[in-house]
């Protein structure tokens, strides 16, 4: 008499020696790091190749001052190459200099918005040239306040502007979760 065989399953098994999700998770970051220096290798190859054919290198942008007018510009396009006087668009004469900046204020504490300064030395004016904000001399390649009159200026920026630009999303004026107003309706 056979016996019957019922209850035996169909052969399922797990692997028990297959590899776990830490081996996965680690041959994809492997995979990913090979990706990422394949991408920086090719940044560089074509940084390389394409030396001086355009990217970026035909013209830098520089923050100038008019030495007349005082009319700064922001970013200015300058030539590779071209050497200061630059010409102003606006009134035609070469009177543009690099913009200088003077990191200090009147009361010997430093700022983030610099001021913007003509020095007389770039248009060989053999002269002193003066902050017109907190009248300390200012050199070419002006140097900045101490580091940490620079760090508490960048302090004192963060408590005066709490959060404006914050993406941390605090909760504030948050909305009444009562919804809504019962004497908004008129009755009659
Ligand atoms: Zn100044």
């Amino acid at each position: 008499m056979a016996h019957p065989r019922t209850s035996t399953p169909a052969p399922e098994r797990d692997p028990p020696a297959a590899p776990g999700p830490e081996g996965r998770r680690r041959s994809a970051w492997m995979a990913a790091a090979a990706a990422a220096m394949l991408i920086v290798s090719g940044i560089l190859l074509v940084r390389t190749m394409g030396g001086g054919s355009d990217a970026g290198t035909a013209s830098r942008r520089r923050d100038v001052i008019d030495a007349e007018t005082g009319e700064l510009f922001r970013d200015f396009p300058i030539a590779e190459g071209a050497r200061f006087p630059w010409t102003n668009p606006k009134t035609g004469t070469p009177t543009l200099y690099p913009a200088e900046r003077c990191y200090w204020t009147r009361d010997g504490r430093a700022t983030l918005e610099p001021t913007f300064v003509f020095v007389k030395e770039y248009a060989d004016i053999d002269e002193d040239t003066t902050c017109p904000d907190c009248g300390r001399e200012v050199v070419p390649h002006n140097p900045l306040p101490p580091e940490e009159l620079m760090i508490e200026a960048a302090r004192a920026r963060g408590a005066r502007d709490p959060g404006g630009r914050d993406p941390g999303g605090r909760d504030r004026g948050g909305r009444d979760p009562g919804g809504g107003d019962p004497g908004s309706r008129d009755p009659g």
